[in-house]
């Protein structure tokens, strides 16, 4: 695995496996590398001739007040991780590297935005978004791949991809989970071991909202009800919230219908997680 830092052996790199034919699949990722990221890895590795995982705590989606000095880092772990899985190239630049002195461009997805974390959190998916776009511009998938665990984060890039006619496919993969049903997360490390038994009530919240769904329950307010009182019954838990759109605009939506974004976000602490599942009736 070639572990590189600069944008111009990047290129260098990248140029050269272009003109070989070679097809690249990009999994974007700000480290501390768990099985989600991993997972994301092995399709890329599958589906493409040569692998390339970026490691970028990217300061851009990060608000005021949020963590990203905090936010967990482990290069030399991550290095380990990503080679066992395959990892053909590993780009890890630093933030001048990225965003050097001067720098004035950004991309930003509007109305889908506009909704769910896009709320709670001004600036985050415009810091996500050019982030990708430069990746993107720098890596040259034929492929990235992203997890549906942050499911308004891939929307957004599907949106992206689509209006600027990147030549690209994205691939969302599944979210994957601890045993007990939480969904995986560099952030889950913040976690007391109290709040990390508590945390999976997100995620229990979500399946009894798709079993009352099964059992023919359509209104979104009777649905939203139940989660949030379930979520507001833990202690030192705080609802951020709980939010059913569709899935081409990420509008709210009063009845369940077609396909719908059931969506939650919860603070623990200073600690915030989001789950989702996508229903179907
Ligand atoms: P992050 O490092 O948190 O920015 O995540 C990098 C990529 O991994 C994003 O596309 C995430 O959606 C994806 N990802 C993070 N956690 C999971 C998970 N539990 N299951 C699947 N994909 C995930």
């Amino acid at each position: 695995m070639q572990v590189i830092d600069n944008i111009t052996a990047l290129k260098d790199v990248i140029g050269k496996k272009k003109k070989k034919g070679l097809r690249i699949g990009l999994v974007p990722t700000m480290g501390f590398l768990h099985e989600g990221h991993l997972s994301l890895m092995r399709a890329a590795k599958a589906e493409n001739d040569c692998m390339v995982v970026s490691i970028f705590v990217n300061p851009l989606q990060f608000g005021v007040g949020e963590d990203y000095v905090e936010y967990p880092r482990d290069l030399e772990g991550d290095k380990k991780l990503a080679a066992a899985a395959g990892c053909d190239l590993l780009f890890s630049p630093s933030v001048r590297e990225m965003y050097p002195r001067g720098y004035a461009t950004f991309v930003e997805v509007e109305r889908l935005t506009n909704s769910l974390c896009g709320l709670s959190r001004p600036g985050h998916f415009r810091g996500v978004t050019t982030v990708v776009a430069k990746l993107f511009n720098l890596v040259c998938p034929d492929r990235a791949y992203f997890g549906q665990k942050d499911a308004q984060q891939a929307f957004v890039l599907q949106k992206m991809v689509a209006d600027l006619n990147m030549d690209l496919q994205l691939i969302i993969g599944p979210t994957i989970r601890e045993a007990d049903g939480l969904a995986m997360s560099s952030r889950n490390k913040y976690l007391t071991p109290a709040q990390r038994k508590e945390a999976v009530t997100l995620y229990k919240s979500l399946q009894e909202a798709e079993q009352s769904i099964a059992a023919g329950e359509r209104e979104a307010e009777v649905l939203k009800q139940a989660i949030s009182q379930r979520i507001s019954a833990i202690k030192g838990a705080c609802l951020d919230y709980v939010e059913i759109v569709d899935t081409t605009e990420l509008c709210p939506v009063l009845l369940i219908s077609g396909k719908c974004l059931i969506a939650v976000a919860v603070r623990f602490g200073q600690t915030r997680l989001i789950d989702n599942v996508i229903v179907e009736v």
